[in-house]
């Protein structure tokens, strides 16, 4: 080991770089410097503010505040305006040793440094050796300088602005999640509660066992539907869950597409529920059996038709169509070697702008405004509680599979339509448990 100096000077070095704080470390402490190391400007402002070292090597490309801020910002600072500060980076083009001594440094080190000439320099700096430009050159840089400080400016102005706007937005969805999300527990609730209350006073009040029989037996039904879809909605946000911790349990079985699909209209049934719709199924009994768990894969068709039935005004028209292909219809997927069954769920109801056609499918998202929320499952207009495409989203891809939407736009007057695209993958090879 060599010294070249009697007491050890304290060297801060600044740079978001590991490796080459690392190599400046070693190089500097086998001369008896002793180094302290900052990842990022601010937090070399910080130490440097505190531990006043005896000189500071300061990285000029780093994230955040480069090294030319990070300089200009210290000798604002009374304890550090006289430091020796020098710069030090790999990509030396023609100026920047004149930025750097213009933003505030007193000289300049190429990166990466020459190991054995290295001290030297540094013994140097601290000597108070100061490189200059002429007043010239420093004017010019100075307006370049500050041109960069105002750029850099506005982009984080621009930056602020964007997480600012995307920030307000999650918190609305929050917000209107919280809002429907009680809409959808206290209709039940208060159901339940009001039924409850009449079962009481029926039970206590009437003196003929028939009627009173009756009577229970009609309210404990109402009471056990409202039960069934608060359990439905709790379901719902467990399911979210599950799928986002990626801890949703799929079974494997036999499952025939068309006969999910037959029994979720049939539940739905909306010419029942007062709807006028034509319903089209297409191919249903042709498509072969997949693997997959046969309860999940009815909750996703039935989500898509009851939307399907909810965003289509009366007199529209559903068709529900399946189709077995061989190579993968979009570019984007690996292609299935077993092929895959396509069912696509086409109406003429109100569509979806095309800006929303990716989100429908985050946690959360409703376009509707949830002052006019409804809970209807087939009245036209009626929402939900904004989970059903994430959860049918999250149970197509643990299937191995992929959902989307097409639709020319959203419009209540013309009702462009949507047309939602399910694909689920054949394994030939896949065994039924
Ligand atoms: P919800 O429980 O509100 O129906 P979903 O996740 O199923 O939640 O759907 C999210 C949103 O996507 C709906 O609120 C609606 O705005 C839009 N949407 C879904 N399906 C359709 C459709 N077939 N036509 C028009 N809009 C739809």
């Amino acid at each position: 080991m060599q010294t070249l100096v009697a007491t050890k000077p304290r060297i801060l070095y600044i740079d978001d770089d590991p490796l080459n704080r690392s190599l400046v470390n070693r190089v500097l402490t086998s001369y008896d410097f002793e180094v302290i190391e900052a990842e990022t400007g601010l937090e070399g402002i910080k130490i440097a503010t505190k531990e006043v070292p005896d000189l500071i090597l300061m990285d000029i490309n780093m994230p955040g505040l480069d090294g030319h801020e990070t300089t200009t910002r210290m000798r604002t600072i009374s304890g550090l305006k006289r430091t020796p500060i020098v710069a030090l980076t790999a990509h030396a083009t023609k100026g920047d040793r004149e930025l750097a001594l213009t933003a505030g440094c007193d000289g300049y080190i190429n990166k990466p440094i020459d190991v054995d000439n290295f001290p030297n320099q540094i013994v140097s700096y601290l000597a108070g050796q100061k490189d200059t430009i002429s007043k010239d050159e420093q004017q010019h840089y100075l307006g370049q300088y500050s041109k960069k400080l105002v750029e850099r400016l506005e982009t984080k102005i621009l930056e602020l602005e964007d997480a600012n706007a995307r920030l307000q937005k999650v918190d609305k969805l929050k917000s209107d999640f919280i809002t429907v999300a009680s809409h959808e527990l206290r209709t039940p609730m208060t159901l339940v509660y009001g039924y409850a209350r009449l079962l009481q006073s029926a039970i206590k009040e009437s003196d003929q066992a028939e009627s009173t029989e009756r009577n229970v037996v009609s309210l404990v039904q109402k009471i056990y539907r409202s039960v069934h879809r608060l359990n439905e909605v709790v379901n719902d946000v467990l399911n979210v869950f599950l799928i986002e911790a990626s801890s949703m349990q799929i079974q494997h079985q036999r499952v025939h597409v068309g006969k999910l699909i037959n029994s979720a209209l049939d539940e739905l049934n909306p010419n029942k529920n007062n709807r006028t719709l034509h319903i089209t199924l297409k191919n249903m009994d042709e498509l072969p059996e997949i693997v997959g768990d046969a309860e999940r894969l009815k909750q996703v068709f039935w989500n898509l038709l009851s939307n399907a039935i909810k965003f289509t005004p009366d007199n529209g028209r559903i068709l529900i169509e399946g189709q077995v292909t061989k190579a993968e219809s979009r570019p984007t997927s690996a292609p299935q070697p077993g092929g895959q069954v396509i069912v696509t769920i086409k109406d003429t109801g109100i569509g979806i702008a095309p800006e929303e056609q990716k989100e429908i499918f985050d946690r959360f998202y409703m376009v509707e405004d949830t002052t006019y929320h409804s809970s209807s499952k087939t009245a036209f207009g009626g929402g939900g509680i904004g989970l059903g495409l994430p959860i049918a989203k999250g149970i197509i891809e643990a299937h191995g599979g992929r959902i989307w939407v097409e639709s020319a736009g959203y419009n209540i007057e013309r009702n462009p339509g949507s047309t939602f695209y399910v694909l689920l993958p054949l394994h030939p090879d896949q065994s039924f448990t």
